[in-house]
């Protein structure tokens, strides 16, 4: 399965995206205007095994109800401060 991914830096940058996202062209098919947010992908912390975070956002290109897009989907990944890697 490929997929695109995306990223970004905080909670903040996802809002920003999220309320751009029907301004923002599908990287599968290029139609702009398609994208919805999907949910999330949940994972655990790696500090604390018990905790689940939200590691990615889902978008989802629409394809419902005549729209154009492509039926295809994309995760946006937020680093969370405990995978070290940021
Ligand atoms: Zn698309």
């Amino acid at each position: 399965m490929s997929e695109v991914q995306w990223f970004c830096r905080n909670a903040e940058e996802w809002d920003a995206m999220a309320e751009r996202l029907k301004l923002i062209p599908c990287p599968h098919c290029k139609v702009v205007g398609t994208l919805n947010r999907h949910g999330c992908l949940y994972g655990y912390d790696e500090n604390n095994r018990k905790q689940k975070t939200v590691r990615a956002r889902r978008v989802f290109c629409s394809n419902r109800n005549a729209r154009p897009g492509c039926g295809r989907t994309l995760s946006v990944w937020a680093p969370t401060k405990s995978d070290g890697s940021a």
